[in-house]
Parts: C-alpha cells; sequence; structure tokens
C-alpha cells in the first residue's frame, strides 16, 4: 500500500499528461453544499415514514402523474436547494477547466451546481431541478420562474414537469450516446461521491479505455478494486489537493 503521498504525486502526474479528464460525480458532491442525498439510510427512512411509500415510488413517473400535489410537495422539500451553492468540489473541478485543461462531467445531481461553478462541459444523465416544461403545449421554465411550493402550472393551465429523470422514463439517448463518446476520449477518469450502484453510472465507467482511474468516496464501493487509485476521504479535499 503506497502512502497517500506518493500516490498524490503519480495522479497529479497522470493528470498533468492527460489530453481530457473525465469526472463522474453522485451525490457526495453535492452535500458539502447542503443538498442532502435522499438515498442515505435518514433520507429513505425519511420518504417512507412520512409518505407511506419508498422513494423510488413517490419518484415515479406514474406517481408523479396520479399524484402531482404530494410529488410537488416532497419534491419541493427534498429535492430542491434553492439559493445552494457550489462548493469545493465543484469549484475544483471548474477552476481546473479554467486553467486550460480539457474537463468533461458527468453528474447524476440535478442541482446545476457544476455549471454555477462554472464547468462548460456538463453531461446532466438524471436532468435539472433548475428547467421545467408543459407536457401538454412544450413551453419551457425555469426554476427562477416558478414559486418553489404547490403544484407549478403553465399558462395554458396543465402540470408542469421538472426535467428531470423519473423512475420509469428514460434516459436521454442522444446525452448518454455522447457522454460515452467523451468517456472513450478520456485518458483520465475521476469518480467521486458515488457508491456506483445507481443506474447508468455503473455501466458508464464500463466505456472508459484511459490509463488511470481514481476513486473518491467516504465509504468503500464494490468495484473499488476496479481503480488505480482509491480515496475514502472528503470529496472537495482530495480534489482541491488533485486538480491545484
Ligand atoms: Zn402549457
Amino acid at each position: 500500500m503506497e502512502g497517500m503521498e506518493t500516490s498524490l504525486a503519480k495522479v497529479k502526474t497522470a493528470l498533468r499528461n492527460a489530453n481530457q479528464i473525465v469526472f463522474l460525480g453522485g451525490a457526495g458532491v453535492s452535500t458539502g453544499s447542503g443538498i442532502p442525498d435522499f438515498r442515505s439510510p435518514e433520507g429513505l427512512y425519511h420518504v417512507q415514514s412520512k409518505y407511506g411509500v419508498p422513494y423510488e415510488v413517490m419518484l415515479s413517473h406514474d406517481y408523479f402523474e396520479e399524484h402531482p400535489e404530494t410529488f410537488y410537495e416532497f419534491y419541493w422539500e427534498s429535492m430542491v436547494k434553492k439559493g445552494a451553492k457550489p462548493n469545493a468540489a465543484h469549484l475544483a473541478l471548474a477552476n481546473y477547466e479554467k486553467a486550460g485543461h480539457r474537463v468533461v462531467v458527468l453528474t447524476q445531481n440535478i442541482d446545476g451546481l457544476h455549471q454555477d461553478a462554472g464547468s462548460k462541459r456538463v453531461y446532466e444523465l438524471h436532468g435539472s431541478t433548475r428547467r421545467y416544461f408543459c407536457p401538454s403545449c412544450g413551453k419551457k421554465y425555469t426554476l427562477d420562474d416558478l414559486e418553489p411550493h404547490g403544484v407549478p402550472h403553465c399558462s395554458c393551465g396543465a402540470i408542469l414537469k421538472p426535467d428531470v429523470v423519473l423512475y420509469g422514463e428514460p434516459l436521454d439517448e442522444a446525452m448518454l450516446m455522447a457522454a460515452v463518446d467523451d468517456l472513450r476520449y478520456s485518458d483520465v477518469l475521476i469518480v467521486g461521491g458515488t457508491s456506483l450502484n445507481v443506474y447508468p453510472a455503473a455501466g458508464l465507467i464500463d466505456y472508459f479505455m484511459g490509463g488511470t482511474k481514481i476513486i473518491i468516496n467516504k465509504e468503500a464501493t464494490p468495484r473499488d478494486n476496479e481503480f488505480d487509485y482509491v480515496y475514502h476521504d472528503d470529496i472537495a479535499k482530495i480534489l482541491q489537493e488533485l486538480l491545484s
């Protein structure tokens, strides 16, 4: 087992020599911005106990269609944190890109904080709570256009849908293809703040063909053994060290 300093130096060399790095991030990236991971044990318990259904049901397409009031009550309470700011993890990635490196971000998060930090190439695999659309007339809205409580309606009268991928809904195929292309042409993969249990993240990393794979997560993941460097540590702290 190498010491932390030796491994950091080696990773930094790999980063320096890379034409493009790809970051695949999950909920752990945004917890530092005050956005709770609803898949954490506390989050899951909260959903089940308060609403009487598991979160997979609450956040499903059918539930949204059948119970928009309850869906939006939970959604505004747990999925949207208006005023949340990017934290040091988002900023480390954005600043590395600003410094002239090619950085691609694939995120499972729906909070828009990578873009707020300044990242330009972001694939939002599960959509964004910043965007809304009318299933009836197609009109588009942003989070800033809406009051974050109650059921939001279009000017035509229909109930608006968040542009997030609910359970039972397909992912954006074109976006996935583009993300896979970017993965294939990256030399370093950094996975952070995810236990790689959630589709499609777990499958996506199989498309990476570059030389260096790094994972940063507080807890061990079932796929740690596939990575060259494993940090069970704070994501912001490690990203700042690697990308400074
Ligand atoms: Zn409409």
